[in-house]
């Protein structure tokens, strides 16, 4: 008996010192795929691959209740959060773009003129690759992706490199912040060409049976008007590739990220065996511009799936044969997706889109406001006791701008009828509640007082809110409801389940496999990742996933 307690304790010693034994890996790789709900994994799984997402799903750790807790679930937050491990109101990256009141003008998460463009300059907070380059002097930190602040906001400040594709000039392109090497961008950039060559035509894959197909999609001949479609892709298969911008719009598109990864790996010698970890930021874009268009119920969203599903298998079979057992491999996404609200109605959902866009210059009474924002102003108006109509000349408004998803008040405005500025903000809170589809609606006062007990939307509008940035009242769409910008497709960018709830994989070195159940964030990866390899990163509200041992 005691010698079998012996045996066993020895044994659970034996297996202590062994995970603790284990040495960091020399690289990490975090993909993130760009609008990529976790329903997907769960709905298209049957058609995937051995070495894809099953790969990480079977034999890696599954957290099956990940959501991000913030309300703003845009590409820009996204990529900040999985970067840094803070929340929005940390990370300063409140949405993609907000209205700069000292400027007048609307400012672009990662514009930077003083960098040729773009660089980190308005991330309010340190990165998993900061840390990472303080502890070890030697360790690379780069990021890849179609877009400029998916590639900046993971790299961060101290970040190598990071490369995205311009899709103005065809090529891949590089922030003057970073040391980037021309040499190759050069070199990619002339390889682009066949990569279009290669798909001059997106077909319908054989991966998912014909015969599932109609069961898994909601993607009915008479609902193709509400699909959109860019670079006369059109809107059903098959679909014809023009171009190198047109490829973007497919799933083909990742090939240009993955292809200029692998090719980054070994142009910059990342991951080598010489104990300072390095980290490889990717992020695949396409899956977000064709999901704006085709909306994640349509065949082209199954496909895309799928297809990508076999583009990770070559990618996760190039990094074995490079690194075998010496890598970690974390996969997310910055947002999900929220069905086309035509499709949501057709499926029997409440579903809609509400327009709140900005006059165009030319306007000149409240008669040429959109619907949404006439309404606003005049129930304002009349709790505040002001006399306005149609006729109204449009520099009274008291909504001076609009930027996702808040109200920029026109101060001039206020002052000129010596109003109390908090009455003005409640009066247009109040007014934003009447128009259908607006759930929530909140002042920057509300949210600049803490509410340590606030309930769900709430909450999750706080960690999205920064004063100097987020505006002065701050919206929050009902479930299925999206802002109109006069087109078809979809979008994301609400505190509901379809846009906060993604995948969180890890497979590799150092990662216990297994299916977690329990909530968690996409927020917890860069503290995790940072435990893998010694280093303290991501906000305090953030964990290290249960994968990792202690
Ligand atoms: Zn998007």
């Amino acid at each position: 008996m005691i010698a079998k307690r012996l045996a066993s304790a020895f044994l659970a010693l034996f297996l202590t010192v062994s995970i603790f034994a284990a040495p960091p890996p020399d690289l990490i790789v975090l993909i993130s795929i760009d609008q990529f709900p976790d329903r997907y994994l769960r709905r298209f799984q049957p058609y995937f691959s051995e070495g894809g997402f099953n790969r990480l799903m079977r034999k890696g750790a599954d957290f099956t209740h990940a959501l991000y807790p913030y309300a703003t679930t845009h590409t820009g937050p996204g990529h900040a959060a999985l970067g840094t491990g803070q929340l929005p109101a940390r990370s300063g990256i409140v949405a993609n773009n907000w209205f700069d009141r000292l400027s007048g003008k609307n400012e672009y998460c990662v514009a930077d003129p003083r960098a040729g463009g773009y660089s980190p300059l308005n991330l309010a907070s340190d990165s998993l690759g900061d840390r990472l380059q303080e502890k070890f002097a030697g360790s690379k930190v780069f990021a890849v992706s179609l877009k400029d602040r998916a590639a900046i906001l993971m790299a961060g400040r101290k970040g190598t490199a990071a490369y995205w594709f311009d899709r103005k000039a065809g090529g891949f392109t590089a922030s003057a912040y970073y040391h980037s090497d021309k040499a190759l961008i050069d070199a990619m950039n002339k390889t682009v060409p066949d990569i279009v060559r290669a798909h001059p035509l997106w077909e319908q894959s054989a991966f998912i049976p014909a015969a599932d197909l109609a069961r898994i999609t909601h993607d009915p001949e008479s609902l193709r008007k509400f699909k959109g479609s860019h670079e006369n892709l059109g809107v059903k298969f098959p679909h014809p590739v023009s171009g190198i911008e047109g490829l973007t719009y497919t799933p083909f598109g990742n090939e240009l990220v993955l292809g200029f990864a692998e090719r980054l790996i070994d142009r910059e010698k990342i991951g080598t065996d010489d104990g300072q970890p390095d980290i490889l930021f990717v992020s695949l874009s396409s899956p977000d511009y064709l999901g704006h268009d085709y909306g994640p119920d349509s065949l082209e969203a199954a496909d895309t799936v799928v297809r990508t599903d076999r583009q990770l298998e070559r990618f996760f079979a190039d990094l074995d044969a490079r690194f075998g057992d010496r890598y970690t491999v974390a996969l997310s996404a910055d947002h999900g997706v929220q069905s086309i609200p035509e499709v949501a109605r057709d499926m029997g959902r409440e579903a809609g889109r509400v327009d709140m866009r900005d006059p165009k210059p030319e306007r000149k009474t409240f008669g040429e406001l959109t619907a949404a924002r006439l309404q606003i102003e005049k129930l304002a108006a009349a709790k505040l006791g002001i006399k306005v109509s149609d006729q109204t000349p449009i520099e009274k408004r008291l909504i001076l701008e609009y930027e996702e998803p808040a109200l920029y008040i026109n101060w001039d405005r206020v002052r000129e009828l010596k109003l109390d500025g908090e009455r003005v903000k409640r009066a247009l809170r109040d007014a934003a509640l009447h128009i259908k589809g607006i759930g929530h609606a909140f002042t920057s006062s509300e949210l600049m007082i803490a509410n340590p007990n606030a309930p769900g939307v709430e909450r999750a509008v706080r960690n999205s809110f920064r004063a100097d940035r987020s505006g002065d009242v701050i919206m929050a769409l009902r479930a299925g409801y999206i802002w109109d910008y006069g087109g078809t497709g979809t979008s994301h960018g609400q505190p509901v389940e379809d846009d906060q709830h993604v995948p969180v994989l890890l497979w590799g070195r150092g990662i216990v496999p297994g299916t977690y159940d329990q909530p968690v964030a996409p927020t917890d990866l860069a503290r995790t990742l940072g435990a893998l390899v010694g280093v303290d990163a991501g906000g305090p509200q953030s964990i290290v996933l249960p994968c990792v041992q202690p």
